[in-house]
């Protein structure tokens, strides 16, 4: 009966309680609702998959000792596993208690294993800092977002902060200026910065060391955590799935959350709805291209910090011919003053018609790559036919040059996976994004392979 599933899971989690830390408490216990209870067995509903496995490899014996006490030594627990935000339930998992013989001992089972050492984390890039990042209309609502959330995180109505904009715009720099900040004024505060590409490799590596407990808990006692370039997310839904969960325990407990990403949310393709609901409680601040006043300060600037001046006809020729982004603005910059030293010529106008002829040269043979160029190079590259790259076949050494292709076509062309497995013989999108997840594994876990990926991803370059 219904209530009398809620009264023994509310003496279970008494029990529970009264073994572990309040964190881990409130993180993996707290989430959990009873459902039902007949024939012996409590049902118990987990947010997600992942909860469950993580429930089953780290605190089976807690819950065992726990049901047994409520129940009896016939006591057993079954998952609900919530597959979605909505009302797809799966039909509830049934798992024997005890699972699988001595899995868990109650002293391994409970203790933390170490924080992950060799990281970076806790780490700022000191150039990135809010003195030296010029406002303009661009970024003004981002930058004081920023500096507001560096005065008080976690205490505004900007939790979590969501930075997006394209690339070079400033959101790497905003992100570890709200670091450097809070290092400098108020340093008990811990704060992480992470891209999330790292966030990935990090998190498969502690898979692969059975180390997952210490991949979590280094991320769940921060006060804050800023989490880079989040498109990279997509289709990685084991990796979404953790940071969810980060996401969820920092949030309850009013630690800040600042993310970037390379669009709005609503168009970040590939994460899960329920991830990017959770943006619409903060704020989501974009940048644009500075206008041609704000590339002006910001070469200015530049100039200034190394030491030189340019004549301000020059500052504005540059600051209209580069209108892109500021890193490409940085860019021929760098380069102009490096012609300069090198042919030890002046730094004028006409040297920096020269060097933007050279850059817009570059940018004009780069062309968009297409889904068609890429399957041909992949296939040539493995020796495999174009046929047999969308064709059905299973065969081993074709199912990885395909798994190559489609995710080469994720991140070189602009297509959806829904169109990428499309172009792959009428695949449907969740293949496309399992070929995703087996090539991310496999460059981190495989050297040659990641080789023989670089190699052909220069080709395609
Ligand atoms: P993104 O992360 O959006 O791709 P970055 O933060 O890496 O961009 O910025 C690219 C470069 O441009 C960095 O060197 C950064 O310091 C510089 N930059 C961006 N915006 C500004 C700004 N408003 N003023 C000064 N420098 C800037
Ligand atoms: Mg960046």
């Amino acid at each position: 009966m219904h209530t009398d599933s809620k009264i023994i899971w509310a003496r279970c989690l008494l029990y529970i309680r009264s073994q572990i830390s309040e964190q881990t408490y409130n993180t993996w216990f707290a989430p959990i609702v009873a459902k039902d209870f007949r024939d012996g067995i409590l049902t118990i509903e987990v947010p997600s998959q992942f909860f469950y496995e993580w429930l089953e490899e780290h605190y089976l014996y807690l819950l065992k000792q726990a049901v047994r006490q409520e129940i009896g030594e016939q006591g057993k627990l079954a998952y609900a596993v919530i597959i979605d935000q909505g009302t797809k339930r799966q039909k509830p998992l049934v798992v024997n208690l005890p699972a699988y013989p001595g899995a868990v001992s109650s002293k391994t089972g409970f203790s933390q294993k170490e924080p992950l050492s060799d990281n970076h984390i806790f780490q700022f890039n000191p150039n990135y800092i809010f003195d030296n990042l010029v406002e303009g209309s661009c970024n003004q609502l981002a930058k004081s977002a920023a500096q507001a959330v560096a005065k008080q995180p976690g205490k505004t109505s900007f939790n979590p902060l969501m930075l997006y904009g394209g690339v070079g715009l400033g959101k790497t720099h905003i992100a570890q200026a709200i670091g450097n900040e809070i290092r400098n004024t108020l340093s008990d505060k811990k704060v992480a910065y992470i891209s999330s590409e790292k966030f990935t490799t990090q998190f498969i590596e502690a898979l692969r060391k059975n180390n997952m407990q210490g991949f979590t808990e280094q991320y769940l006692q921060v006060d804050m955590l800023i989490l880079d370039d989040i498109q990279f997310l997509a289709g990685k839904e084991k990796t979404q799935e953790i940071f969810f969960h980060i996401f969820n325990h920092l949030h309850q407990s009013n630690k800040q959350i600042v993310i970037t990403g390379d669009c709005p949310p609503r168009a970040l393709k590939g994460l899960q709805e329920r991830l990017l609901s959770r943006f619409k409680w903060g704020l989501m601040a974009d940048l644009q291209c500075p206008d041609f006043e704000t590339r002006v300060a910001i070469i200015r600037n530049k100039v200034a910090a190394d030491g030189i001046t340019f004549p301000s006809d020059l500052i504005d020729y540059v600051a209209q011919q580069v209108n892109t982004n500021v890193r490409e603005l940085e860019g021929v910059l760098i380069s102009l003053i490096a012609h300069a030293s090198l042919t030890k010529k002046d730094i004028n106008i006409g040297l920096a018609q020269q060097v933007l002829k050279h850059i817009v040269g570059r940018q004009q043979t780069n062309v968009e790559i297409s889904l068609e160029m890429l399957q041909q190079e992949v296939a040539s590259h493995y020796k495999v036919s174009l046929e047999e790259l969308k064709s059905k076949t299973r065969k081993k050494e074709i199912v990885m040059a395909r798994q190559v292709a489609m995710h080469l076509s994720k991140k070189y062309t602009h297509h959806s996976l829904k169109a990428i497995g499309a172009y792959f013989g009428g695949r449907d999108h969740t293949t496309v994004v399992h070929a995703l997840h087996v090539v991310d594994n496999c460059l981190v876990t495989d050297a040659l392979y990641a080789q023989q990926y670089a190699s052909l991803e220069d080709r395609i370059k």
